[in-house]
């Protein structure tokens, strides 16, 4: 059976943006204007970020009123329960809409290793080619850009990139403009009001166009994340929602509106606001690339980063390069504690109220920074320094040439370490397709498991004979039959099958101000 994909599990939802001076809203919403007033040139972008499986409808309502849209894609979540279709993303193009980027997974750009950034931006745009797109837009995941990752948006071939919270919106940016300038002063942040959410009426969204017709014209940029009800659930959260009534209505509206020619105003994707304002100066395509992996490390040394856990990441809260994961009934919660086995810090995790699955910590399942390359076919051996005081067990991952990453395996059970220990597991041989690694050492009950010094080694050949065991390296830990269950075991096997199913991957919401999109 070909394994689940481990997916997203969790995104946690942005923070209301600050923007500007909050002041009382009347001033930018008042009633749409008389139809005297003066109107100048609007266009008007309707994007809808993340390949959200409700923006399928929304796309139809579009279609049946003969308007486009921009779709801003985050590849690896494309297939995945609640996201759109290889086939409905087809079916997007071929209604006349765009498909822009989103990044491989979604993460926090600024602040990240510029290189990784690099190939969650270009490796995004080659997947997206590669599915038969021609990507030439693209949107920052929580709209968060800085310098440096606005020139590898561009340096990765796109036109723009769209930002968030720079215009007049219905609960914040009060003082900003109307519209993003047409053409914008910055392409590769796109000034954009808020994305909507549910307490936007629908008045509220006609104002947004008809004010900028009256003030100037310009660039009108909505961004549509559901289209969703109830609103207040999980899958349609309040705060990235938009009913289905309102948002038909605003299209309806919007449809009826464009079509009187004295309104000066048309509804175009963001590629074809650049094509009318570029003119006969609209750039060639510039095909993808995508940016590879660092090379396996040498036999015989540690492919891993921070592998002592000494530097932070402020963000996470977790050493650098390492994550979180999980699946299960479970309460994990994690300390940064000292001394560490070797250094001044390790990483302790507490499991409460335990009744399935597993919790650990392990290097980011990413696309190279931090999970090691890897050669097909070798076996690796993997070791961490632990104290714990409950049974835990080596799982691992494997990433593919598409940047997905998938569970691989588990090793037997090791029985608690109540002294600083290391252990090491010879992984079976890496199997066909897989081009990186990842692993933990995952606490499967209640308790505490303190981990230090991780190392992930091409031992050579010398390792293969003793592939799939656990080498006990202290005396303090004996790994015999009584306390561990082989892998092949059923219940083993039963957390297998289920971390097949379970996402392992936790996105961290970013601090600073502009935490949305
Ligand atoms: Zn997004």
């Amino acid at each position: 059976m070909k394994p689940a994909s481990v997916r997203q599990l969790l995104v946690l939802r942005p923070r209301a943006v600050a923007c500007g001076i909050a002041l009382a809203l009347a001033a930018a919403f008042l009633p749409a204007a008389p139809a005297q007033a003066a109107v100048s040139p609007t266009v008007v972008s309707l994007t809808f970020d993340d390949g959200n499986a409700d923006q399928v409808p929304a796309a139809a309502t579009l279609k049946s009123k003969g308007l486009k849209g921009t779709f801003y894609i985050t590849d690896e979540w494309i297939g995945a329960a609640g996201y759109m279709t290889r086939a409905n993303l087809n079916q997007l193009a071929a209604d006349g809409n765009e498909i822009g980027g989103h990044t491989v997974t979604h993460p926090d750009l600024p602040g990240m290793d510029l290189t990784e950034a690099k190939r969650q931006i270009c490796d995004n745009r080659a997947m997206l080619q590669s599915w038969g797109f021609a990507p030439t837009s693209f949107a920052y995941p929580f709209s968060d850009a800085d310098a440096n990752v606005e020139a590898i948006v561009k340096a990765c071939g796109y036109n723009t990139g769209r930002g968030l919270g720079d215009v007049r919106s219905p609960g914040s940016c009060a003082g900003c403009l109307y519209a993003e300038k047409m053409p914008p002063a910055d392409p590769m942040y796109l000034k954009a009001p808020d994305q909507v959410d549910s307490t936007w009426t629908l008045a509220q969204l006609k104002a947004i166009v008809t004010n900028a017709t009256t003030h100037g014209g310009g660039w009108v940029i909505l961004t549509f994340h559901h289209i969703c009800a109830p609103i207040g659930t999980a899958s349609c959260p309040a705060d990235t929602s938009i009913t289905p009534t309102n948002y038909n209505a605003f299209v309806t509206w919007l449809a009826s509106y464009t079509a009187a020619a004295a309104n000066k105003t048309t509804v175009k994707t963001v590629d074809g606001a650049v094509r009318q304002y570029k003119g006969n100066n609209y750039p060639a395509y510039v095909p993808a690339y995508s940016v590879p992996a660092p090379a396996p490390a040498p036999v015989g040394v540690n492919a891993l980063t921070n592998p002592s856990l000494e530097t932070l990441n402020a963000t996470t809260g977790l050493p650098t390069c390492y994550q979180a994961g999980g699946w299960g009934a479970n309460t994990p919660t994690w300390a940064r504690t000292s001394p560490g086995a070797t250094g001044t810090y390790a990483e302790t995790l507490t499991v409460t109220g335990y009744s399935s699955g597993d919790a650990k910590l392990l290097p980011t399942l990413d696309l190279g920074q931090c999970s090691p390359s890897v050669v097909a076919g070798k076996s690796y051996e993997m070791s961490v320094s632990a104290k714990s005081t409950a049974i835990t067990q080596f799982a691992l991952y494997y990433r593919d040439a598409n940047n997905m990453w998938f569970y691989w395996t588990s090793s037997p059970w090791i029985a608690p370490m109540p002294a600083w220990t290391t252990t090491t597991f010879v992984t079976p041989p890496v199997p066909t397709g897989a081009v990186a690694v990842t692993f933990g050492l995952a606490l499967i009950q209640n308790g505490t498991l303190a981990t230090d010094d991780y190392s992930f080694v091409n031992p050579g050949n010398a390792a293969v004979t003793a592939a799939g065991s656990v080498l006990a390296r202290s005396a303090s830990t004996k790994v015999t039959s009584a306390n561990v269950t082989v892998a092949t075991s059923t219940k083993n096997a039963k957390i297998a099958t289920k971390a097949l199913t379970r996402g392992q991957q936790v996105v961290v919401a970013p601090t600073g101000k502009k935490l949305k999109g």
